[in-house]
């Protein structure tokens, strides 16, 4: 139990993990050395988010030898401050979509391997003993207008292809899942989970360290150069030489390849949680499905967690250290609309965390040089995405096979506006879309 818990007032913070809720249920993450000296190993993986980490186990399990590098804390980044929710099937983009965007083949691969990205996170909790509180609860996805209801039910039959049962639910059936009858009508997702992340995270990371691999927290990649055929990468105590590095940094990419954190948006997300409601007041979710709303303009996402803290994700207020109550009158707002009868327990902690968002929502596997990958662009869908993606770029260095790779090798490419477009949208977009569509 934090301080902040012992003397009854919630939690806010800035970029600390300590002020988020998954952080103050969680085991402590495993202890790791900051990197003195200088190691060799088969690969260096550069964060230990969820990518980083499936990377790491992934390859330690195929008999490379890995060294991870983390600049703060095991799974610091998105990885332990994310909304919980864990699932294959999401909005963006939807199947037909992304074949629309990368063509047939490419799309359909896409697609595929996103299929069998929720499965992977089970089978990884299952072989490996991670105790993260999952529950696979399923989700609600809610539509108040008809463009909403015909974007779910196109996601239906879409995902439905391709195997992933989401059931279409009435306005009626709708009132059997979520105590409110706002909704005109929903969809249904069997295969949705929630998990604490940083338990996630942490238990990967303790995996991957039982597998062979050394974590080194603490220990920021500063600089990369090639010294004959392997790399150096160096942090302010020691240095990796490796054949091939990964970087797994996302959103919180901070050097040292140049120009790699240009190119994404770095979009910020707000989280909140409560103190556990009463027993007698835990029934907005009757079945205790997480509840997650299609208007993308005003977002709004509803998990319960097991001892009934409720969570939920909103677009940030103006400035991230703006008081509790600030941050939360927009979710709050809409809570009272959808919920109007409900009551709503005193907040606890409040959390931020930056999303790695493409332009196109698609996670990117770039190829920086030859030996040296990224993986970026996991956005607001990397529970599962991320696990997937690790595998992938460990199975590509394992087999030296880039063609067979699941997400296909790119070039980054700077965006001009990275940093224009968030700042835009915190500070005009959302205010202005939560006062229209509240
Ligand atoms: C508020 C919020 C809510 C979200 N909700 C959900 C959700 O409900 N469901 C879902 O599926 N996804 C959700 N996501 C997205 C998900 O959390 C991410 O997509 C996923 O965690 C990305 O994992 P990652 O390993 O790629 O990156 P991260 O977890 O961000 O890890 C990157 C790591 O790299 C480290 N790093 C950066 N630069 C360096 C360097 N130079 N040297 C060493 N280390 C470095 C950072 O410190 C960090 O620990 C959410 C994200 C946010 C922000």
């Amino acid at each position: 139990m934090t301080s902040d818990q012992d003397n009854g007032r919630a939690a806010v913070g800035r970029d600390t993990l300590e002020s988020t809720m998954w952080d103050a249920t969680a085991e402590p993450e495993p202890k790791t050395d900051i990197l003195q000296g200088r190691v060799e190993a088969d690969v260096a993986v550069v964060g230990s988010g969820i990518t980083g980490m499936s990377t790491a186990l992934h390859l330690a399990e195929a008999g490379k030898s890995v060294t991870v590098l983390e600049a703060k804390r095991i799974g610091w980044g998105c990885s332990s401050r994310n909304g919980g929710h864990m699932g294959s099937a999401w909005t963006s983009p939807p199947p037909d979509e992304a074949i629309r965007i990368w063509g047939q083949e490419r799309g359909d691969r896409l697609n595929r391997l996103w299929t069998g990205s929720g499965k992977l996170v089970e089978d990884l909790i299952e072989k490996h003993g991670i105790d993260c509180n999952f529950k696979r609860t399923g989700m609600v996805w809610a539509a108040e207008n008809g463009k909403q209801e015909k974007l779910l039910a196109d996601m239906a039959e879409q995902w439905g292809r391709y195997g992933l049962q989401m059931d279409f639910l009435s306005r009626q059936a709708m009132t059997d899942y979520v105590a409110t009858d706002q909704y005109i009508s929903g969809a249904l997702t069997h295969e949705n989970a929630s998990i604490n992340p940083a338990d996630f995270v942490r238990g990967l990371a303790r995996a991957a360290m039982r597998a062979g691999a050394v974590i080194h927290a603490g220990s920021p990649a500063i600089g990369i150069e090639k010294q004959g055929d392997r790399w150096r990468v160096s942090s302010p105590e020691g240095e990796v030489l490796a054949s091939r590095v990964v970087f797994g940094t996302n959103a919180y990419t901070v050097g040292p390849w140049p120009g790699l954190a240009r190119t994404f948006y770095p979009v910020r997300l707000t989280s909140l949680a409560t103190e556990p409601c009463a027993e007698e007041s835990r029934s907005y979710l009757l079945k205790g499905m997480p509840l997650h709303d299609m208007n993308s303009l005003n977002f709004f996402a509803l998990l319960m967690d097991p001892v009934g803290r409720l969570l939920g994700g909103a677009f940030p207020t103006f400035s991230d250290s703006a008081s509790i109550e600030t941050v939360a009158r927009p979710f709050e707002r809409k809570f009272r609309r959808i919920f109007p009868a409900a009551p709503l327990p005193k907040w606890r902690h409040i959390w931020h965390g930056t999303l790695c968002m493409m332009p196109d929502k698609t996670p990117r596997m770039y190829k920086l040089a030859p030996g040296a990958y990224a993986v970026m662009g996991l956005s607001g869908t990397g529970n599962a995405r991320a696990a997937v993606l690790g595998r992938e770029v460990a199975n590509l260095i394992d087999s030296g096979e880039e063609e067979t790779c699941g997400l296909w090798l790119s070039k980054p490419k700077t965006l001009l506006s990275s940093r224009l477009i968030p700042v835009f949208m915190r500070y005009a977009g959302y205010p202005v879309a939560r006062a229209l569509f509240r």
